[in-house]
């Protein structure tokens, strides 16, 4: 993809799919159809946190990526508040915030714990294509209320209704990490592509999508952090097969079942390598 498509792609990371139009109709019953693409700048996978750093303010908000190590570990955050900011109608399951929750513990050493705070819907901007984008700092800036304070630190997902600006007959975006630490998704696009006949849960899909946004956060995948394991086809996502850090989260859900009839209801998880990431990231 051009840099000019992608208008905020240096702070971007995005789980997208990519499809014919012509094949759409196969395509929503058979997820091994589908092809992935991605929009990832180089410069931001190879940045990584400075030591002892503690850029987390959201008003001077970072990289994705630039956090990692404070997300991970508990010496400057022991805890961690999870801001869900509905815009639009549209409203997240509240299974796939268990799991978020569920996976958050499990990958972060936040002894303090991980909670959700889940704001009232506001209304959907009336703004389109690059407008919307640069616009949607802004509109964080506006709602977001949670900011990191004493010992706790805030991730923030804006839960989107509506389609990414960026999406075009070929490509569909489920969602994109834009800053260190916030994600929007996008719920038109979640819905497009699960709970039919044929299709995932509503729930893991989400679930899946969201933990894959927040491995971005967490710095995944990176070359520069001397892993062998990124995919060569789509720069920050993992090449092992069903691994939750795939480009494509429904060919990880599609790979990491335990037979063909069974979807579910746990999200893939990080392969191997993808943990050593991590554990090197939070040393
Ligand atoms: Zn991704
Ligand atoms: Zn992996």
């Amino acid at each position: 993809m051009r840099e000019r498509d992608c208008p905020m792609n240096r702070q971007m990371y995005q789980s997208l799919t990519q499809f014919s139009a012509a094949a759409l109709g196969a395509i929503l019953l058979s997820f091994l159809a589908l092809s992935t693409g991605s929009c990832v700048p180089t410069n931001d996978l190879k940045h990584r946190p400075a030591a002892g750093s503690t850029q987390n303010d959201y008003k001077t908000q970072g990289s994705v990526g630039n956090s990692a190590s404070q997300l991970l570990n508990g010496e400057v955050f022991d805890s961690l508040e999870v801001e869900v900011q509905p815009v639009g109608e549209a409203v997240p399951t509240q299974d796939s915030l268990i799991s978020l929750v569920y996976f958050l513990e499990q990958t972060l050493h936040k002894p303090g714990g991980v909670r959700v705070r889940q704001n009232a819907p506001v209304p959907l901007p009336q703004l389109q294509g690059n407008a919307l984008l640069t616009s949607i700092p802004q509109w964080e800036k506006r709602w977001r209320k949670s900011q990191p304070f004493k010992k706790t630190t805030s991730l923030f997902l804006l839960y989107w209704e509506g389609a990414s600006p960026e999406d075009s007959a070929t490509q569909q975006r489920f969602a994109q990490a834009y800053s260190q630490s916030s994600v929007i998704l996008y719920a038109p696009t979640l819905e497009k592509f699960s709970g039919g006949i044929g299709q995932v849960p509503r729930s893991l899909l989400e679930a899946t999508v969201m933990q894959h946004e927040i491995g971005h956060l967490l710095g995944l995948v990176s070359g520069s952090s001397g892993s062998t394991h990124e995919d060569p086809q789509s720069i920050g996502h993992c090449s092992s097969p069903g691994c939750l850090m795939q480009a494509n989260p429904l060919e990880a859900i599609q790979l990491s079942r335990s037979s063909p009839a069974d979807f579910g209801t746990r999200p893939p998880e990080l392969c191997d390598s993808c943990w050593e990431d991590l554990h090197r990231t939070r040393e």
